[in-house]
Order: structure tokens, then sequence, then C-alpha cells
């Protein structure tokens, strides 16, 4: 069949491989290249965060998860598998995205001297070792694949589904927060994120703290920079970096983190998590006049590498069963 998939960015390029590997010829089109996409700004790690429904990104994660760990042997892929703890401030944290990890730890508040430092409010943590990607280089290693599996991208933007490539069979909709104005998705709701860059004091261990959701705070080590975050502002849209954002984004990590107390700043951005109640990846033939059977997979919220390859894989089973 010939497949068109909106959207280049992490989900429209995953599709299109899974897609294309199948035997099917894929095009895909998009409004903006990949590294203009809100991917290209994730941190980004291997963390189900801001996603739903839990027992279907757990599914999808985990499935990503071992296809991450393979990419991590390819220099070039620009993934790689780090150690980190994530910090917990209740004395029962919610446990559930780490069910099926084996390669885990839990550490009381005693065994984080050597990760933090001295703080009375953290109880403990979790520590294990996960994927950490370097966006920029992943997106180009993904549209290095999709070329060489024949995979024709072109830029436009779609103002409605009729309009999708008339020679195709089925179509593909990764369009994220686009989503919105593409198909009318009142559901689809940004969900404001702001990091900013620093060089790297040698640090290799990433860290999460996220128990208390107005103090988010992630300190993720890459080759030669650090990103600190986070924020997560419901229904905001502003792409501006916020100077009081920032501040308190670094006056958080070093708190935590003091060798980052020195690091020079090398850049900050924003970005919009495509949050909705639940993802939507179903089969939806009902949006096309042409009578075209079209995929939706969006609403990742802040999961969407994450969950790549899982929701990749059922896009491909769905588009099998439109011959
Ligand atoms: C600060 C920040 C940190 C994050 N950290 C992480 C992390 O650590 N781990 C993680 O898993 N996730 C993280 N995320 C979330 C992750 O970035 C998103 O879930 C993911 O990028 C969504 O991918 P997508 O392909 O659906 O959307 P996008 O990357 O937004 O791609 C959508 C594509 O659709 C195209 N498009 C839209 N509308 C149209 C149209 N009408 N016609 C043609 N093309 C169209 C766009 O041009 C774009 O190419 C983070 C996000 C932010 C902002």
């Amino acid at each position: 069949m010939r497949v068109c998939v909106v959207g280049a960015g992490v989900i429209g390029l995953s599709c299109a491989i899974r897609a294309a590997e199948a035997g099917h010829s894929v095009h895909i089109v998009s409004a903006q290249p990949a590294a203009q996409s809100v991917s290209a700004v994730a941190a980004a790690m291997w963390f189900p965060y801001r996603a739903f429904p839990q027992e279907r990104v757990l599914a999808w994660s985990m499935t990503s998860l071992r296809v991450f760990e393979a990419l991590a042997d390819d220099p070039e892929s620009g993934v790689a598998l780090r150690y980190g703890t994530e910090l917990h401030r209740r004395e029962k944290p919610d446990l559930w995205w780490a069910e099926q990890l084996t390669d885990l730890t839990l550490l009381g508040g005693g065994e984080l001297s050597s990760v933090i430092a001295p703080n009375a409010d953290v109880l403990g943590g979790l520590r294990a070792r996960l994927p950490i990607i370097v966006m920029r280089r992943y997106l180009g290693w993904l549209e290095q694949r999709c070329a060489d599996l024949g995979v024709v991208v072109s830029t436009a933007a779609v103002g409605s589904v009729t309009d999708v490539d008339p020679t195709a069979d089925a179509v593909v909709l990764a369009v994220g927060m686009g989503a919105e104005t593409l198909l009318g998705d009142r559901d689809v709701i940004p969900i404001r994120g702001q990091v900013v860059r620093l060089a790297n004091p040698g640090l290799t261990d990433w860290l999460l703290d996220e128990d208390d959701p107005t103090q988010f705070c992630y300190v993720i080590p890459r080759f030669d920079d650090v990103v600190c975050g986070g924020t997560a502002e419901v229904g905001q849209s502003s792409l501006e970096p916020d100077m009081v954002t920032e501040a308190a984004i670094l006056a958080r990590a070093r708190r935590l983190v003091p060798a980052l107390t020195e690091a020079p700043i090398l850049s900050r951005a924003v970005g919009l998590r495509p949050g909705r109640r639940e993802v939507r990846l179903e089969r939806c033939d009902d949006i096309d006049p042409n009578d075209r059977p079209v995929v939706a997979c969006y609403g990742h919220g802040g999961a969407g590498v994450t969950m790549s390859w899982g929701c990749a894989d059922e896009v491909a089973a769905l588009v099998a069963c439109c011959r």
C-alpha cells in the first residue's frame, strides 16, 4: 500500500519506519521538519510522564525500552543507557511505571548522599539504568533510517484530511498538537515545558524529582551538556523562555546538584507537550470524506519519545489491517 504519514516528530518518523519495514511505500508530509518539532525540545529520557491511560502507556513504553536498549549500541543513534535516581518525598511512592524494570534498586534516604546534597525532605529514591536520548541526533538518525527505507519526506501544512496525498491508500495522523486545528480535537491541550541546557561539569547520572508538581525538577546529563527542567504548565502556549521560570529551574537543580552552580548556560528552549486525557491511537475511518482508512496517533503528553516504538508497532498493525 501507499501510506502517507502526516507529521515528522518522533511519532511520525517512528511510524513511517515501521510501515516501510512492513513493505509499504511511505510518504511523510509535515508542516515543519523534525528539527523544529516539539520532539526536538524533549529532554529526553525514557520515562512515562503525563500520558494516559497507564496500562497502554506502560505497554508501549516497555516495547520502546527494549528498542532503545538495542539502539544504545549504535553511537550514531544518540541513545545512551545511564544510571540515575528518581527521588521520593512520600512514604509510599507510586512506582507503577517501574513495575517491569529489571535493573533497579530502591534506596533509603541515608543512601542518597552520593546522589544529592543533604536534603531532609527526601525520604528515598529509585535507582535505575534508563535510556537518555539526545533528540537532535536521534531525530537525524530516524530521518536517515527513513531515507534508507525509501521513505519520501515533503514539507507542507495539511489543512484537512481530504487534502492528504490523493495517491495514498491509508493515512496516519501523527500531528501532535496539530490535531487541535487539523481535526478540531478540543481534548488536545498544550502542557508547556521549559528547559535550560548547561555545560556538563562531568556528570553522568540523571536525577528526577517529580513528587512535588510545583517543583518538578530534572537534571539529565547527555554528553557535553546537561538538560535542566522543568515545568508542566497546562494550557499555556507561550514559546518564549521565561527568565523567572529559568531562575527557579536552576535554583532547584543547583540545590540538589551543587556541581551545577558554576556551569555556564549554553541554551534554553520551550516546547508544548501534546497533552490529552488519553493518547489517541485508533483507526478512525469516519474522518476522511474520501473513505480512506485513517489511523490517528497523537496526544502523547510528556512521554512521546518513551512510547514511540510501542505506538509505531501498533500503528503498523492497524495499517496492515487496512488492506
Ligand atoms: C521540555 C520538554 C521535555 C520533554 N521531555 C521528554 C522526555 O524526557 N521523554 C519523553 O518521552 N518525552 C518528553 N517530552 C514530550 C515529547 O517531546 C512529546 O511527547 C513528543 O515530542 C510528541 O511527539 P509527536 O511526534 O507526537 O509531536 P511533534 O514532535 O510535535 O510532531 C508533530 C509533527 O506534526 C507536524 N504537523 C502538525 N500539524 C500538521 C499539519 N496540519 N500538517 C502537516 N504537519 C503537521 C509538525 O510539523 C510536526 O512535524 C518533552 C517535551 C517537552 C516540551
